[in-house]
C-alpha cells in the first residue's frame, strides 16, 4: 500500500493520472474537488456554501476540506491513496500529516507534476471543448478568466508545499510536459 499526493497546478495531469492508478494499481483517489462538486449537486448546506467559491475559483475553507478527506481515511484492503488536490494549503498539509498518523498510515511520495503556465490554460480549454463534445457537464470553473484566478491561488497558497515536502524528503519532481504514457511511468517507476 502506498500513499501519495500528486501536485501540481490546474490542468497538470492530476486527475488523468490519479484515474490511471485507480485502474492500474487498485489505488483509491480521494479528489477535493470531485467530492465539493458532488456536495454542491446534493442539496446540502455545505453543498450551498461551496458553490459560489468553486464558481469563482476561490479556495474552500481548510476545515471543510480536511472534514472531507477525514471522513474518507477509513477504507482499506487497496492499493492506497491518491491525494488529488488536496492540500492545498500548508494548514492542510499539516493536518494531513497529523491525520495520517492517527490512523498509522505513511506519506510514500509527493509527486509534483511540473509544467508551463502557457499551456495549462490551453488544457483547461481543451477539457471544457471534450466535455461539451463527448455531452458531458461542463465545470463551471474551466474557462480562461476562472483559470486565472485559480492558477494565482495555486501560486499563493499550494505551491509553498513544493518547499515544504521537499524538506521533508518527499518530493518528487516529473516532467508533466510529457507525453501522458511516459508521465505515467515516471510515476509508476516512483511506486516501484
Ligand atoms: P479541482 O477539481 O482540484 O481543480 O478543484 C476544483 C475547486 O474545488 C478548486 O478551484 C477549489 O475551489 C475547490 N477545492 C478543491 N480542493 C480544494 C482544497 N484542497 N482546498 C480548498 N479548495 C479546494
Amino acid at each position: 500500500m502506498k500513499n501519495i499526493i500528486l501536485l501540481g497546478p490546474p490542468g497538470a495531469g492530476k486527475g488523468t493520472q490519479a484515474t490511471r492508478l485507480v485502474d492500474s494499481r487498485d489505488m483509491v483517489q480521494l479528489s477535493t474537488g470531485d467530492m465539493l462538486r458532488a456536495a454542491r449537486t446534493s442539496g446540502t448546506d455545505m453543498g450551498r456554501k461551496v458553490a459560489a467559491v468553486l464558481d469563482a475559483g476561490g479556495l474552500v475553507t481548510d476545515e471543510i476540506v480536511i472534514g472531507l478527506i477525514d471522513e474518507k481515511l477509513a477504507t482499506s484492503g487497496h492499493g492506497g491513496f491518491i491525494f488529488d488536490g488536496f492540500p492545498r494549503t500548508l494548514k492542510q498539509a499539516d493536518a494531513l500529516g497529523e491525520l495520517l498518523a492517527r490512523k498509522g498510515l505513511t506519506l510514500d511520495a509527493v509527486i509534483e507534476l511540473v509544467v508551463d503556465d502557457e499551456a495549462l490554460v490551453g488544457r483547461i480549454v481543451k477539457r471544457a471543448e471534450d466535455a461539451r463534445a463527448a455531452g458531458q457537464p461542463v465545470r463551471r470553473d474551466d474557462t480562461p478568466e476562472v483559470f486565472e484566478v485559480r492558477l494565482r491561488e495555486y501560486y499563493k497558497n499550494t505551491a509553498p508545499l513544493i518547499g515544504y515536502y521537499w524538506a521533508k524528503q518527499s518530493l518528487v519532481q516529473i516532467d508533466g510536459m510529457a507525453e501522458m504514457d511516459d508521465v505515467s511511468t515516471a510515476i509508476a517507476k516512483v511506486l516501484g
